[in-house]
């Protein structure tokens, strides 16, 4: 299966396309899906304001999702800090 850094960058090269997904969770005004060139919904999602991607299937759960703080808001020392949490949420997904 390919990795997060994988899907992000085909994300950016634009061989991935993303998909708004209908739930009434929070996480998923904050999340869109992840499409592959076959139209397959990828089991990843990312971030709508800084495309940052994250593991995602419904065995997984969304708490996560929900930890996730974006980059975007963030001053540089708080950038630093969620940078490993991130890293630790999206490392012990795998
Ligand atoms: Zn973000």
């Amino acid at each position: 299966m390919a990795s997060g850094a994988d899907v992000q960058e085909k994300l950016k090269k634009g061989y991935y396309s993303v998909k708004e997904r209908a739930g009434k969770s929070e996480v998923w005004k904050k999340f869109v899906s992840i499409i592959d060139e076959d139209g397959k919904e990828l089991p990843f999602v990312a971030c709508k304001e800084c495309m940052q991607v994250l593991a995602y299937t419904t065995k997984i759960g969304n708490s996560h999702l929900n930890r996730y703080v974006c980059f975007i808001y963030l001053s540089f020392e708080k950038f630093i800090f969620a940078c490993l949490i991130n890293q630790y949420s999206v490392a012990y997904m795998y």
